[in-house]
């Protein structure tokens, strides 16, 4: 899935609006060196190929950081975009989604202020804050 900007047209679509902040995925990301197959084999940390199935034994993955996974971090969920590496932190309760021309009422939370607040905290622990990037965003899908 894809997120732009314009319309397609022949072509299903959903929109989603939230407020929060843009960042990317990879921000939350890192490599690890994981053992590429379960095999018991003693002392197989020295070796470079399994050699009960053959496979490389260290392959890397790429993971979320600590404390983040698929549904977020802390409070706050993602909406993510993995082929372009978009990533948006929304706040609790300010995320609406909708097919084709379909129309969605949410209601927004009265706390805006605050948890953009806790979200700003969060995301500078991080070193992710940007001012230029918190906002009401609204994207559009197509597939
Ligand atoms: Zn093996």
């Amino acid at each position: 899935m894809k997120i732009r900007q314009g319309f397609v047209s022949n072509s299903s679509s959903s929109s989603f609006c939230l407020i929060g902040l843009r960042t990317s995925i990879s921000r939350f990301q890192e490599e690890q060196e994981v053992r590429n197959c379960r095999c018991e084999v003693e002392n197989i940390e020295s070796m470079k190929f399994c050699p009960k199935c053959g496979k490389t034994v260290m392959t890397t993955t790429t993971d979320w950081i600590e404390g983040v996974d698929d549904d977020g971090v802390g409070s706050f969920s993602f909406e993510c975009d993995y082929e372009s590496d978009d990533l948006f932190i929304y706040l609790p309760g300010t995320y609406a989604y909708s097919y084709d021309y379909d129309v969605e009422l949410t209601e927004l939370p009265d706390n805006i202020y605050e948890q953009k607040a806790a979200l700003k905290e969060l995301a500078e622990k991080y070193g992710i804050w940007d001012e230029s990037k918190f906002g009401f965003w609204s994207g559009q899908r197509y597939s």
